[in-house]
């Protein structure tokens, strides 16, 4: 049995699934909506048009005008920077040869007294006649190099470094803050409070001196527990375990969401903890410090039989560990 139209009380048997309301229609009714389908394209073209007339009288000048502006600017203050330092060496420069004819003048001061000192009690030996003699050969030496030699000034050319000014096309997908909803509640963080915070699908867990709290969707706190270990680097949440982790500078800690217990894992290793994140799969807990030795650290308590398999050196800085998700699981 052929099929109708869908259409509200045509009776006519349907011809085809049109195409543009999915619905199995009759020839008169495909033709209607294939009709009222082309007459959309004009006023796509009017719009194609209008575009076109844009782009062709697009006020390009402004917008590098604007840029150069800009570029403009981090000229003047470059300049300025250069001046300010060039005002600042002159100024060494001035110190440094007034410090140095001070130094002759005392030296000169000094010895033109003992002279006139020797004159006046009309007494002196052959070693002073050549200590006296001796230091204005050098006072001599000394003033003439002042102009001669004068001082030794050392310059490197201003390296400039392409990254200073980068230029690249605006994107579109910058945080708007003005698309963000209103403050929807405000939680106090007291004195002492580390400022981290992670989630899972049901709770917040911040840290609010002296105690780790987790909060439910209405940010009503549902539990805690006494923090009684030391500044919190990060915390995130890991799905394999099911626990919260929580790195402290030396030591991995994993919190429960039911008990709010908080297992010490423990690790070998020195490096200093900074930072977390979980995969479904992997902990990654970068550390800071050296890294070219390949130490493996291993979390012999992980839920009791998690261990390490690799450790790989990441940059010059941090240090990743792959912690087996598979042996978490048995
Ligand atoms: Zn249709
Ligand atoms: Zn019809």
């Amino acid at each position: 049995m052929s099929q109708s139209c869908s259409i509200e009380k045509c009776t006519r048997t349907s011809r085809g699934l049109c195409d543009c309301c999915q619905q199995n229609l009759c020839l008169q009714h495909l033709n209607e909506h294939n009709a009222l389908l082309i007459s959309q394209l004009d006023p796509l073209t009017d719009e194609i048009n209008v575009l076109g007339y844009c782009l062709e009288t697009l006020n390009i000048q402004k917008t590098i005008d604007s840029g150069r502006e800009k570029l403009e600017q981090w000229r003047q203050e470059c300049y300025k920077k250069i001046d300010c330092f060039f005002e600042q060496k002159c100024q060494e420069l001035d110190q440094l040869i007034n410090e140095i004819v001070d130094q002759q003048r005392t030296v000169l001061n000094r010895t033109h007294l003992k002279i006139t000192e020797l004159i006046n009690i009309q007494e002196t030996t052959r070693q002073h006649i050549d200590l006296l003699t001796s230091s204005i050969r050098q006072l001599e030496r000394n003033i003439n190099n002042i102009e001669q030699k004068g001082l030794t000034i050392t310059t490197r050319p201003l390296l400039i470094d392409d990254t200073l000014v980068s230029i690249e096309r605006t994107t579109d997908h910058e945080l708007d803050i003005s698309t963000l909803s209103s403050v929807y509640k405000t939680i106090d963080r007291s004195d002492g409070s580390f400022r981290l915070l992670t989630a899972n699908d049901r709770y917040l867990l911040i840290h609010q001196y002296p105690n780790l709290r987790l909060f439910d969707r209405e940010m009503n706190i549902v539990k805690q527990t006494k923090w009684s270990y030391g500044e919190i680097q990060d915390m995130c949440w890991s799905s394999t375990l099911g626990r919260f982790i929580v790195l402290e500078e030396n030591d991995i800690f994993l919190i429960d969401e039911n008990t709010m217990s908080i297992d010490n894992v423990q690790r070998i290793g020195e490096r200093d903890l900074i930072s977390c994140t979980c995969s479904d799969a992997i902990l990654f807990p970068p550390m800071s410090g050296e890294s070219d030795d390949s130490t493996a650290m291993v979390a012999q308590t992980f839920v009791q039989m998690a261990y390490l398999l690799l450790e790989q050196q990441m940059k010059e800085s941090a240090v990743i560990c792959f912690i087996s998700c598979s042996s978490w699981e048995k």
